[in-house]
C-alpha cells in the first residue's frame, strides 16, 4: 500500500480567483498599497463593524500602532495573557514598557477576568487580550474593569477572524482591535494585518505612523492625484500593506464563511470524535460565542498515557500527520525569565496547560479523508499509549 502523502498542520486556501487577482495587480503596474489596499479596508471595516480600518503589513505592525496611538511610554505597564505568540509582548517592550502577565482560564485559555483587577490595581496604561484558538475572552467582564480603571482595551484579534461574542462580530468592542493575514491564519494575505478602530484620531495616527510619518496619503505622491511635496510629522514606520497583498485579501474576505463553515464542520467533526475518550479533552466552546476555529487545541490527560504530547506529536508525525503547540508561555522563554525573573509556576495554568496541549489540523482545503485520517490516527495513538 502507498503511504499517504504528509498532511500539513496548516494550508492557505486559495483557488484560482487568488492568481487572477494578483495578476491583475503585477499588470496594474502598480503594486504597493494603492487603490486595492483602500477597497479592501473598507470591506474589512465593514466585515468586522468598525468604523475604520488601517491594513498594514502584519498583525505586530498593528498592535504596535495601536500602542503608539495611545501614546504608551517607556516604564508604564500593559496588562496581557502568557499564553501567546511573541507578538502580543513584543510591542511592549519595543516601547521600553513593561509586559505584565495574567494567568489565563483553564478552560478557554483566555486571560482570567477574576485575575485582572489585582493586576490593574498595580497601575497600567493598556490591557491587551488575546482570543486564544477564536474564542472571545469575556469582553463584558473585561470591559468593565477596564472602564473602572480608565485603561484602554487592545484585542490581538489575530486567532478571532471571524468570531463573535454574544453575537457582536469581533472588531469594534474596544479601542483597536487587530487582525493577521499571514500564512496559516483564516484570511491569508502572505503577511499582513489589520488595525481596526472606531477612533477617527486613533485610525489617521495609525496610517501616518504605517508609512514613515508622512503627512496623509503619503502613497499617492507618485500617482497623477498626488504630489512630490510632503512633511514628515513623526519618526514612522514602514508598515503599509502592498496591493498584491489586499488582493487576495479581497478573495480571501469574499471566502470568509464559506471557510470558516469548514472548519466548523471539521471542529465538530473532531468533538464527536474525541468527547467521549477519557484520555483527550475537547476544546472549551462557550455556545453563546462563535468560535473562529483557527485552532483546534486537544489537551491529553497525561495521567491516562504513557507517552508525553511531544511523542504524541511525534507518532502524529509517524503516520505523516502534521501538528503544533499553541502555545510556549512567554514566561518560560529565556529573554522573559531573565529580564522578569519569571519560573513556570509563576503562571501555573499556563505552564500546566501548555504541557498537554497539542494543535490538530484544521483548515478548509481538508477533505473528508484527511479528517478522518486525522481522527483515526488520534485514536489509534491514545488505544497504543493508554496505561
Ligand atoms: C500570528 C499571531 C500574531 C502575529 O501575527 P503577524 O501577522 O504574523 O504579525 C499575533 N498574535 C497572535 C496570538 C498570533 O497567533
Amino acid at each position: 500500500m502507498n503511504e499517504p502523502a504528509f498532511l500539513p498542520f496548516a494550508l492557505p486556501d486559495f483557488d484560482e480567483r487568488e492568481v487572477e487577482a494578483v495578476a491583475g495587480v503585477i499588470r496594474s503596474g502598480w503594486l504597493t498599497t494603492g487603490p486595492i489596499t483602500r477597497e479592501f479596508e473598507s470591506r474589512f471595516a465593514e466585515a468586522v463593524g468598525s468604523r475604520f480600518a488601517v491594513a498594514v503589513n502584519s498583525c505586530t505592525a498593528a498592535l504596535h500602532l495601536s500602542l503608539e496611538g495611545i501614546g504608551l511610554q517607556a516604564g508604564e505597564r500593559v496588562v496581557t495573557t502568557p499564553y501567546t505568540f511573541a507578538a502580543t509582548a513584543e510591542v511592549v517592550e519595543y516601547f521600553g514598557a513593561t509586559p505584565v502577565f495574567v494567568d489565563v482560564e483553564p478552560g478557554s485559555l483566555n486571560l482570567n477576568p477574576e485575575r485582572l483587577e489585582a493586576a490593574l490595581q498595580g497601575g497600567a496604561r493598556a490591557i491587551i487580550l488575546v482570543h486564544f484558538a477564536g474564542e472571545p475572552c469575556d469582553l463584558l467582564e473585561i470591559s468593565r474593569l477596564a472602564k473602572k480603571y480608565g485603561v484602554p482595551v487592545i484585542e490581538d484579534a489575530a486567532h478571532a477572524l471571524p468570531s463573535k461574542f454574544l453575537g457582536e462580530t469581533i472588531g469594534h468592542h474596544s479601542t483597536a482591535t487587530c487582525f493577521s493575514f499571514y500564512a496559516t491564519k483564516t484570511l491569508v494575505t502572505g503577511e499582513g494585518g489589520m488595525l481596526c478602530t472606531d477612533d477617527e484620531a486613533l485610525a489617521d495616527r495609525a496610517r501616518v505612523m504605517s508609512l514613515h510619518g508622512i503627512t496623509r496619503d503619503a502613497w499617492k505622491r507618485y500617482t497623477e492625484a498626488g504630489s512630490w511635496f510632503y512633511e514628515i510629522d513623526a519618526p514612522g514606520f514602514k508598515y503599509n500593506m502592498t496591493d498584491m497583498a489586499a488582493a487576495l485579501g479581497l478573495v480571501q474576505l469574499e471566502k470568509l464563511d464559506v471557510m470558516w463553515q469548514r472548519r466548523k464542520a471539521i471542529a465538530s467533526a473532531y468533538d464527536s470524535a474525541f468527547s467521549e475518550i477519557p484520555e483527550l479533552q475537547i476544546p472549551h466552546h462557550d455556545p453563546r460565542n462563535q468560535h473562529a476555529w483557527h485552532l483546534y487545541v486537544l489537551r491529553l490527560q497525561l495521567g491516562r498515557l504513557s507517552i508525553d504530547r511531544a511523542q504524541f506529536i511525534e507518532e502524529l508525525k509517524a503516520r505523516r500527520i502534521g501538528a503544533s503547540v499553541h502555545f510556549i508561555p512567554l514566561h518560560i522563554h529565556p529573554y522573559y525569565r531573565k529580564k522578569y525573573g519569571y519560573s513556570p509556576t509563576d503562571f501555573p495554568v499556563a505552564s500546566e496547560e501548555y504541557q498537554r496541549a497539542l494543535s490538530l489540523p484544521i483548515y478548509s482545503k481538508m477533505n473528508d479523508g484527511d479528517i478522518e485520517r486525522v481522527i483515526h490516527a488520534v485514536k489509534d495513538i491514545v488505544a497504543t499509549h493508554r496505561r
